[in-house]
């Protein structure tokens, strides 16, 4: 099969562009992905506000966690929720919705296992769409934001 002569010159520019944003990967449900380790998890928040942490392995395929665990609390103005979370089988769901509101910011904490130091991710909880990657703000891969 021949690839079509003129769609050459995109692909060369994508490349161009998109090698600046290497570093910000998407998460394939359209949510924020975060480095935890040793699998990463993305941060996605339902359309009923719930949040969903879903993990991936090196090709981003959702496995299960194993002993990875999570809390996540949001911070709104009017004092923190910390969501109860209930195990899915590649990560977690809130029982609750995320409070009403916002933007605001939202900690999850990360561990590799029960006795693992906790790593914690701060997200700015804002659910506006971004004008250029189409994504939710808080998921934003855009350079610069
Ligand atoms: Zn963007």
């Amino acid at each position: 099969m021949k690839i079509p002569r003129l769609l050459l010159p995109f692909a060369a520019l994508c490349a161009v562009v998109c090698a600046h944003a290497e570093n910000i990967v998407g998460g394939p449900k359209g949510g924020r992905l975060l480095e935890t380790e040793p699998l990463r998890a993305e941060f996605f928040v339902t359309p009923e506000r719930k949040v969903e942490i879903v993990f991936y392995d090196a090709a981003l395929k959702p496995v299960a966690p194993g002993a990875q665990s999570v809390t996540v609390t949001a911070e709104p103005a009017g004092g923190r929720v910390k969501l109860e979370l209930e195990k899915t089988a590649t990560g977690f769901l809130s029982t609750q919705p995320l409070p009403e509101g916002g933007p605001y910011r939202v900690v999850v904490q990360a561990r590799a296992d029960a006795e693992a130091k906790p790593r914690n991710f701060r997200i700015d909880l804002n659910l506006a769409p971004c004008g250029e990657c189409q994504r939710a703000e808080y998921a934003c891969i855009c350079e610069g934001h």
